[in-house]
């Protein structure tokens, strides 16, 4: 797990290391425990979490702001000493909460949605217009989609949007059992 403040979004770079070094001086041998994760980390985190082994709370992934750079965790000696850190950090319009103590947030994060709503027509229009687009899913995507909108997972939405030619197909057979599965 990255623990240096490097890895954190330029945005909030200064401010951890401000709040690490007021914590210092306080005399509270601030340690940062946790900036940046990966998705493959925050999975790990949140299965230990979900065994019920985590002392803190842990988001799902995709969910975290650690995986996005926006949040580093600190503990400090006291811990108790965290509420008054968290009041420098407040006080400067960091985002923190006692329920995870150790987490220190920039503001603004909001994760990706799960779920995309996407329209019946724009999807046609991604996968109709091009040749060598297999046929027989393209007729049954058209079966499938009765209703106007369509709700995705959100990666398969990003996929869709960012596809080249030579993912049209993939692409379409996922949307295509994902569609049939609702
Ligand atoms: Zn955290």
């Amino acid at each position: 797990m990255g623990a240096s403040l490097g890895s954190l979004i330029p945005e909030l770079q200064p401010f951890a290391s401000d709040l690490v070094t007021v914590a210092g001086r306080a005399g509270l041998q601030p340690r940062i425990t946790s900036t940046r994760r990966t998705h493959a980390e925050q999975q790990r985190l949140y299965n230990r979490y979900l065994a019920g082994t985590a002392q803190f709370p842990v988001a799902p992934p995709g969910r975290s702001a650690h995986e996005f750079g926006y949040a580093f965790d600190m503990v400090v000696t006291p811990m108790e000493a965290l509420e008054d850190v968290a009041q420098v950090w407040q006080a400067a319009g960091g985002v923190w909460h006692a329920s995870d103590p150790i987490h220190f947030e920039y503001p603004g994060f909001t994760p990706e949605p799960q779920f995309a709503t996407v329209s019946a027509g724009d999807l046609w229009r991604v996968f109709a217009g091009p040749e060598n687009v297999d046929m027989n899913l393209l007729e049954t995507l058209a079966t499938v989609l009765v209703t106007s909108t369509i709700s995705i997972p959100y990666e398969m939405f990003r996929s869709i949007l960012n596809a080249k030619p030579g993912d049209l197909n993939r692409l379409l057979r996922e949307l295509v059992n994902w569609a049939t599965r609702l």
